[in-house]
């Protein structure tokens, strides 16, 4: 299956709040994984179309496809992260994730838990592991912050 049209699925299949916006699914020379944009100007206005969910080919070519899918949930939760803030609260997390490194975990683990809770639990156990494999040591430093336990996304996924 192409990344697109799973990509497809799982917008329509667990996002009913995405159904009116359009996303699309595609490929950029970006050294993280997955991004959302949320901040871009299209998100910021909500528009019908909203800006790109954009992946790095070669980072997702290695990863199992749980993972995959759990990290497009992700970005999809950040959507609906940007969706859910009128427009202040959207430019106070814009500043503030610019500014602090907690600010930035704190969006990142809301999203994660919202993953989970919409039934991507053993994808994210999955794309944690994965992650860690890949980061090495940029994993300890940084990104280990950004992505729940496994306890806890036990915890989340038993309370839905
Ligand atoms: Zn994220």
């Amino acid at each position: 299956m192409s990344y697109a049209k799973l990509f497809k699925e799982i917008k329509n299949k667990h996002f009913p709040e995405l159904k009116e916006y359009k996303i699309s699914f595609k490929q950029k020379r970006q050294k993280v994984f997955m991004n959302s944009n949320i901040f871009s100007i299209k998100d910021f206005l909500k528009q019908k179309e909203l800006s790109p969910i954009t992946y790095n080919k070669e980072i997702l070519k290695s990863t199992p496809k749980k993972a995959v899918e759990a990290a497009i949930a992700h970005e999809l939760c950040h959507k609906l992260q940007g969706l859910d803030s009128n427009p202040l609260k959207h430019i106070y997390i814009w500043v503030s994730c610019k500014l602090t490194l907690q600010s930035k975990v704190k969006l990142e683990r809301e999203a994660n838990i919202m993953t989970v809770r919409r039934g991507f639990a053993e994808g994210m156990v999955q794309l944690r592991k994965s992650c860690e494999k890949r980061l090495k040591k940029d994993w300890d430093k940084k990104w280990s912050k950004l992505h729940l336990l496994e306890k806890e996304i036990k915890k989340h996924s038993s309370k839905k």
